[in-house]
């Protein structure tokens, strides 16, 4: 890959000089932003909330300003704050405690929020699923945590297998119905009724606060046990790497049934009080480029799968937005292509920032900030507070440029503390004091982190090891393709070959001479290795619901084998 590198760009950042702030920073010092620093008792409902609702010059400003086809609606600091009491107080009078399991199936919507901070203000775990999730997927997310409440929409309630969950005992529907049995409390009846005033529980920083299900790109979703804590990070990259000033607009694209919806959709932006653009639903170009020109988004967090579809849009379509509002863009949840960055410059005229982390992680590890050299398909560098190296199977630390897990030194505050009744899968993602995060990748000579794939992705061709991002990357940079899913396929005498599925942009049709040409492409442009052998166009490309290439699963229906807990993938 040719290396590009595109400069700090100008402007006041909050994080000016990284280099010296990982010195002298410490998560100690952090610590007198909180009002828990006096008291020892906290509530993140009251960090993120309550604190800018009792604040004269912040109560009325915007918090949440939110839209979909059917409604768009402001709510104030002061009123999510009174909702959210509302909230607590229904949990309450069904004696819902500290350390219960809420779970929340229902689209992203005022009501979602309000119910979100109520379950943290009674002290209990919050754990919120994607809309989309069928039976089997809502089965064992609320099997597996035990959860005592759920709060749905009356749309929704069919997926929910109540005869196989014996531990759950309400279920909240928000919106006009007809059920009748004592399970049912109804949303808008309940809200009515109820004190806009209630007592905050307040809890250890250890206390559970979420309980979040992962992707499932690598198989069987596991339950991420995330405590209050955590804030302190959320607070620290709100900061560093998402630049949050007071009077931004920002928008997080991601549903809170990820971890990017929570910790970035919702924990980082309202302890900075900046207003909250909640959008609903699914989004082409045009809705995502309105969104930004109608509510003047200044900051904006999305993924790979979204910017890469802009690209395939075109610039064209940029010019009829008005975007001037936007200084800076953020990605996460996949490899950030070299092509996306390079476009985004040209089209924007602002850098991508990529971003790493993991729903175990709970919240960003691995970074580029406003005032860094941007190395495009490198993932940055890890926030002050955090080390992270190249290990090998045993824990040793690898040099630069040479492939191996990447692995964070242990004790990070948003590190997840459990992995929900299951003790052994925890232990097993830790080696001599360091977190295994299971993706490949190496660091160069400056201390940039460069994503391969994961680990278990990592193709081994002919005695050479190929990382599946490398190869997608010049793939799509070939006009032709839009997206790809590179998988190693098992072969006599090489090993593995390389075999890649693509999509094809509008207006190219599947044939010898175009697959020929775009292996040619890749061949001369990476290297003859790491050309695939085998291409293959599909109309689409499997993902899992958060937006990421599902390859296990393009690999199984190759080698025609099971395919695994596919709970999470995208219709
Ligand atoms: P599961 O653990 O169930 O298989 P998952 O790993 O996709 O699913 P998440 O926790 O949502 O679940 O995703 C974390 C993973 O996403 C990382 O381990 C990494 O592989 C990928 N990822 C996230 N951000 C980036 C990034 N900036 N660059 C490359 N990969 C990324
Ligand atoms: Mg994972």
């Amino acid at each position: 890959m040719d290396m590009q590198k595109i400069p700090a760009r100008e402007g006041n950042h909050n994080l000016t000089d990284y280099e010296k702030t990982r010195e002298t920073f410490s998560w100690e010092a952090l610590k007198k932003h909180f009002t828990w620093n006096e008291t020892g008792k906290v509530n993140m409902a009251y960090e993120a909330l309550d604190r800018h609702a009792e604040n004269p010059k912040k109560k009325d400003q915007v918090a949440l300003l939110y839209s979909d086809p059917e409604r768009e609606e402001k709510v104030t600091f002061a009123t999510l704050r009174d909702e959210s009491n509302k909230f607590a107080n229904v949990l309450r009078k069904y004696d819902v405690k500290k350390g219960d399991r809420v779970f929340l199936f229902m689209p992203r919507s005022p009501e979602f929020y309000a119910a979100f901070f109520g379950i943290l203000k009674v002290g209990a775990i919050a754990g919120p699923l994607f809309e989309a999730f069928m039976e089997q997927a809502v089965r064992d997310r609320l099997q597996d945590s035990e959860a005592r409440v759920l709060i749905t929409t009356p749309d929704l309630l069919y997926r929910v297998p109540q005869n196989d969950l014996p531990a759950l005992e309400k279920i909240v529907l928000v919106g006009d119905h007809q059920e009748t049995g004592e399970q049912y409390i109804d949303y808008n009846k309940e809200m009515e009724n109820t004190s806009a005033k209630t007592e905050i529980e307040w809890v250890d920083l250890e206390d559970g606060m979420l309980l979040h299900y992962t992707s499932g790109s690598t198989g069987k979703p596991k339950g991420v046990y995330h405590v209050h804590h955590a804030m302190i990070q959320h607070y620290a990259t709100g900061d560093w790497v998402l630049d949050l000033k007071e009077d931004d607009v920002y928008w997080c694209t991601a549903d809170p049934g990820w971890v990017t919806g929570t910790s970035y959709g919702i924990f980082a932006p309202w302890l900075h009080g900046v207003t909250n653009v909640i959008r609903g639903g699914r989004f082409t170009p045009d809705d995502w480029y309105n969104t930004i020109a109608t509510y003047r988004v200044t900051v904006w967090y999305t993924a790979p799968t979204a910017l890469r579809k802009l690209v395939s849009a075109g610039e064209d379509i940029v010019k009829k937005y008005d975007l001037s509002s936007l200084r800076h863009i953020m990605s996460v949840g996949e490899p950030l292509n070299p092509e996306v960055v390079t476009w985004g410059l040209k089209a924007f005229n602002l850098r991508i920032h990529d971003t790493w982390w993991m729903t175990e992680t709970g919240a960003q590890l691995i970074v580029n900030v406003p005032s860094m050299e941007i190395r495009p398909g490198s993932m940055g560098k890890p926030i002050p507070g955090v080390d992270a190296a190249i290990i090998d199977n045993e824990g040793n630390e690898l040099p630069a440029n040479q492939m191996g897990n990447l692995a964070i030194k242990k004790g990070w505050p948003s590190m997840m503390r459990a992995i929900w009744k299951n003790p052994s899968k925890y232990e097993s993602y830790f080696i001599h004091g360091w977190y295994v995060s299971g993706d490949s990748a190496y660091k160069d000579e400056d201390g940039y982190f460069w994503f391969q794939g994961r680990l278990d992705d990592v193709i081994n061709t002919s005695g050479e090891r190929v990382g599946p991002f490398e190869v997608e990357s010049k793939l799509i940079e070939h006009p032709a393709v839009a997206e790809a899913g590179v998988i190693g396929k098992p072969h006599p005498e090489r090993g593995e070959i390389i075999k890649a599925f693509i999509t094809l942009n509008d207006g190219y049709q599947d044939s010898e001479e175009l697959l020929e040409d775009i292996r040619r492409f890749v061949k001369t442009g990476l290297s003859a290795h790491a050309a695939p052998r085998e291409l293959e166009v599909k109309d689409t490309i499997p993902k899992t619901r958060s937006g990421k290439i599902m390859r296990r699963l393009l690999k199984s229906w190759e080698l025609g084998l099971p395919t695994g807990d596919t709970s999470t993938l995208e219709e």
